[in-house]
């Protein structure tokens, strides 16, 4: 969230930051608020050593008409003071509720406006391939070499669930190990999470728990939610710390299962598993100090480029407009990779995106950094990226590396541990 303090001074900035993000809010009516809740605040600290002042004078009074009369005034200080703090009480829940919906601040050069205003930065390494042969889509492809089973998955827990089987169970423990791999060599900590967590938790990174608007799964009489990604544990981690800051920066990489509702998307491109409930994904995240958090945001983005660069994979980059920003991102990279099934004659789709928050989701989780010999502490800034999200990767290596024969050519960098070259000819 945004700190008070600057909301108060600069209301009109971050009223039109709201409004280049397509978020709703009334910020003069925050800044009404809590300009009034401070002013009570005041008024009950007075209050209060008003009412101090005139207990210690009881013992002091000449009669008993005197000390009667002083009790009286200190009573009637007091009611005047709760009175104020049920006021105060009443006041911050509207003004606590304008300030969590404020989305963080904007880096100058995101694109203005919505989802189609992102901006193509670049492109990958490997060019889209020209197929001569009529292509298959990755549902196709999964059916013809008996890859993922659909049915089981939506008999088991609905549509959006699936079985990965064969090859394909085995390349998903082989992109989570290259992922890992690539990531320890960059001085990454590998850690595996939890995929249950605290409702404050979700708070603080900027997801919200319950709800039919959520993207959360949220478990029945128990203050526990699916994880919807590892960015919410990995952060939730360090939830109330005080970090040194020659730890800084804290690079983890982390390996979670991630569930969405997907509330509010039906109808979007979802065939096969492109949207669906449930996929692994491995995810970077990093704690730094305000004038790392750059530069780690391109560390991530280049590591992103690696990874699928190393996959063999055809992708571009889109700096992502303001629009769909989200509310904690102050700067969002996406990459997007070629799929030659998707759409009549291939699309390209999400498969990557990684933030720098900022001091936004800090702010929220109470997470600081403390300089040595200096007073006080600062709040650190969060980045998270992901290194590979495995139901889409696997769309794109499916449809990518499908050949005239119909076998598909497993990544080179994935071949070590499938132990062989193509799925779909026999050894
Ligand atoms: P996000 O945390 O929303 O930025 O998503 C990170 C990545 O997870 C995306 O770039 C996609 O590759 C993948 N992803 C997100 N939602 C889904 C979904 N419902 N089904 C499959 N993959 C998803």
């Amino acid at each position: 969230m945004l700190d008070k303090r600057f909301v108060l001074e600069n209301a009109e900035l971050v009223q039109s930051n709201c409004e280049r993000r397509g978020v709703k809010v009334d910020v003069p009516r925050f800044v009404e608020l809590e300009t009034k809740r401070r002013g009570l605040q005041q008024e009950i600290e007075d209050l209060s050593r008003q009412a101090n002042e005139v207990s210690k004078s009881i013992g002091k009074a000449k009669d008993e008409a005197e000390r009667e009369q002083r009790k009286e005034e200190g009573r009637s200080l007091r009611d005047e003071k709760d009175a104020k703090a049920s006021e105060i009480e009443r006041i911050s829940a509207e003004a606590d509720a304008l300030h969590r919906r404020m989305p963080n601040l904007t880096h100058p050069e995101s694109p203005v406006g919505g989802e189609d205003s992102s901006r193509e930065l670049r492109k990958g390494e490997i060019e889209v391939r020209r197929m001569g042969f009529p292509v298959s889509d990755h549902v196709e492809l999964a059916e013809q070499h008996d890859l993922i089973d659909f049915e089981a998955g939506a008999r088991i827990a609905g549509n959006g669930f699936y079985f990965l089987k064969n090859e394909a169970a085995m390349l998903e423990l082989a992109l989570q190990q290259y992922a890992m791999q690539t990531l320890i060599r960059e001085g990454f900590t590998p850690m595996t999470t939890p995929d249950l967590a605290r409702g404050e938790i979700l708070q603080g990174v900027g997801f919200i728990p319950r709800g039919p608007e959520t993207q959360i799964y949220s478990v029945e009489n128990f203050d526990l939610n699916l994880v919807a990604t590892a960015e919410i544990t990995l952060g939730g981690m360090m939830a109330g710390q005080v970090i040194d800051e020659e730890d800084l920066p804290i690079k983890l990489c982390g390996v979670s299962h991630c569930f969405r509702t997907e509330a509010g998307s039906a109808g979007r491109a979802s065939r096969g598993l492109y949207r669906v409930h449930q996929f692994t994904k491995v995810e970077m995240f990093a704690f730094t100090t305000p004038d790392q958090s750059e530069d780690t945001l391109n560390m991530f983005l280049d590591l992103e480029c690696e990874i699928f660069n190393g996959l063999g994979l055809p992708f571009r980059v889109l700096d992502i407009a303001t629009g769909d920003l989200g509310g904690p991102a102050y700067r969002k990279f996406d990459l997007e990779a070629w799929m030659p099934g998707r759409g009549e004659h291939g699309e390209y789709g999400e498969v990557t995106s990684t933030s720098n928050c900022t001091d936004y989701q800090a702010r929220r989780l109470d997470i600081r950094y403390k300089t040595k010999g200096e007073k006080g502490t600062n709040f650190v800034h969060t980045l998270n990226g992901t290194a590979v999200a495995i139901s889409r990767a696997l769309i794109a290596i499916l449809e990518n590396c499908q050949q005239a024969d119909g076998s598909i050519l497993v990544p080179e960098a994935l071949r070590p541990w499938i132990g062989k070259e193509r799925i779909g000819v026999p050894e």
